[in-house]
């Protein structure tokens, strides 16, 4: 009920934005929606630079830090790192010889520790079972592969699978997250939809079809790395539940008028 009243209010808030031709001089009406992500790709990375994402010193690390990430804030990830980093169990081998219980008990702080736990021994299981412990292995498996087996372990969903590709086996996939489909919805990108597996697979084709098309750094991977990073920057500064369009890099692009946010609404 919260978080109905929430959505609420951020849509009423938004709305008012949209409503009032003055609030916003969209640049791009009437452009191709890839076109439209490839501006907001390049008006983020003006405001914010390079972010050089992911916070974790191994690839390993990030994917933990991915698992743990689920349904809880980074401070609270990085404690429950800190707490297997101190205890020397940061790495394939000490996931692997610690026991659930005890996995249990480091990884506490960042919540769900019995789910995430059994599901990071998954991974390892998997890994060993798979690539013979390797990660250099898994990196080399086609990312399609990649992404179904990642798919079918326990407490993996499409957004931590394609996390896991990006960062820790340098794919160029795409991470659709709620910043995303908030800015999509927001902007009149999400072709009718609001929410789904179909939103989110159009999103994910969108996104990618706009890294090939224009590149702002030498390889897809990059964009893709950056594009995901920068789209997470703008959502924690300002596209929360409650909208903050004030002074965010990308108000030039709001909708002018309510049918303004039909424009876009091909994807
Ligand atoms: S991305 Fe920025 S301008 Fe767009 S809806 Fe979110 S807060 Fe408003």
């Amino acid at each position: 009920m919260e978080a109905r009243t929430q959505k609420q209010s951020a849509g009423s808030r938004h709305t008012a934005a949209i409503d009032d031709p003055s609030a916003s001089q969209n640049v791009a009406e009437g452009l191709p929606a890839a076109q439209v992500w490839d501006s907001i790709y390049a008006a983020l990375y003006a405001a914010y630079g390079p972010q050089h994402w992911w916070p974790a010193e191994t690839r390993f690390e990030m994917i933990v830090g991915a698992y743990l990430t689920q349904a809880t804030s980074w401070r609270s990830v990085e404690r429950s790192l800190n707490n297997l980093r101190a205890a020397g169990l940061l790495s394939i081998a000490g996931i692997r010889r610690t026991p659930e219980e005890e996995l249990r008990a480091w990884i506490r702080p960042s919540g769900f520790a019995q789910r995430k736990a059994a599901s990071l021994h998954a991974f390892v299981r998997f890994l060993d079972r798979q690539y013979r412990g390797s990660l250099n292995q898994l990196r080399q498996q086609h990312p399609t592969i990649a992404r179904e087996q990642l798919l079918s372990l326990p407490g993996v969903g499409p957004e931590t699978a394609d996390a896991i590709l990006l960062y820790a086996l340098d794919h160029p996939a795409i991470v659709v997250d709620e910043y995303l489909r908030r800015v999509s919805r927001r902007h009149g990108l999400s072709s009718g939809l609001s929410s789904g597996k179909l939103f989110d697979e159009k999103l994910r084709d969108m996104a990618a079809r706009m890294l090939r098309q224009r590149r702002l750094h030498s390889t897809e991977r990059e964009d893709a790395g950056e594009f995901h990073a920068l789209i997470v920057e703008v959502g924690k500064r300002h596209c929360r539940a409650t909208a903050q369009c004030a002074g965010c890099p990308l108000e030039k692009f709001l909708p002018s008028t309510r049918s303004g946010a039909e424009v876009y609404d091909k994807f």
